[in-house]
């Protein structure tokens, strides 16, 4: 599988590249490079598409959900600024590919799904992949998780009409929150809003993208259902 992950490598590379004036990064951080290196992606998509697993698009991945491009997998992850001790919301887990990059480079992931049986085959496949530091629920992530509470990074995988209240004020003062938010007709801006000593947010556009819609659902229960 080296020749597949040097080639995506290098894909994810030259979108870098070609986004650099608006993200301000001109290169994967090498962290990030070495999560992407070692989670398999082949393990969460569809059998039918494994060949495709490490082309850089999204992909179906049933109940009309897809698993994101692994450019914007790893644009999101170096813009949530993590580092070894960093505590991580995940609104979306899906396949939980992003959990698991996620997991690779923080201390704790939380994460939030509202498709159940999506949450399930995530749960049991991180499971088996070994991350132990992930935390799962199913239920609405717009409402974040308060008992978790708070995180230095929270990132939002499904796009949402505008910043749902709840999110910023469960990180820490100088925690960074990542989402995409809708900005016309099935676009939306990836924007960096980070939470202020004060208290105050702070907004930044960062890229134009697309993204599933964020959708309600049962707010999760008061013990939550975790792993
Ligand atoms: N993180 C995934 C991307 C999944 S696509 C990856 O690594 O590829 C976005 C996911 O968000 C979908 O699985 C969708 O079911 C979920 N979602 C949509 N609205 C949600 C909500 N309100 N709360 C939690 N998850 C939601």
């Amino acid at each position: 599988m080296k020749d597949p992950i040097d080639r995506l490598i290098r894909r994810i590379r030259d979108d870098y590249q070609a986004t650099a004036t608006t993200t301000g990064l001109e290169a994967p951080s090498p962290a990030v490079e070495a999560a992407l290196r070692h989670v398999p992606r082949e393990r969460f998509v569809p059998g039918d598409l494994v060949s495709r697993a490490w082309d850089n698009t999204a992909l179906p991945i049933g109940h009309g959900q897809t698993i994101s491009q692994p450019f914007i997998v790893a644009l999101m992850t170096d813009l949530l600024a993590l580092d070894k001790d960093s505590r991580v919301l995940e609104v979306g887990t899906g396949c939980g590919y992003q959990t698991a990059v996620l997991a690779e480079m923080a201390a704790q992931v939380h994460t939030i799904e509202v498709v159940p049986e999506l949450a399930q085959a995530a749960r049991e496949r991180l499971r088996e992949l070994g991350y132990t530091r992930v935390e799962t629920r199913v239920g609405d992530g717009r409402a974040g998780w308060p008992g978790a509470a708070p995180f230095d990074a929270i990132l939002v995988t499904a796009a949402a009409p505008g910043i749902p209240p709840a999110l910023p004020e469960q990180l820490r003062p100088g925690g960074r929150l990542v989402l995409p938010v809708d900005s016309g007709w099935q676009a939306q801006d990836l924007m960096v809003v980070t939470r202020a000593q004060d208290g105050g947010l702070q907004r930044h556009k960062v890229l134009g993208v697309r993204f599933v819609p964020l959708v309600p659902g049962q707010n999760p229960p008061a013990t939550g259902e975790t792993d």
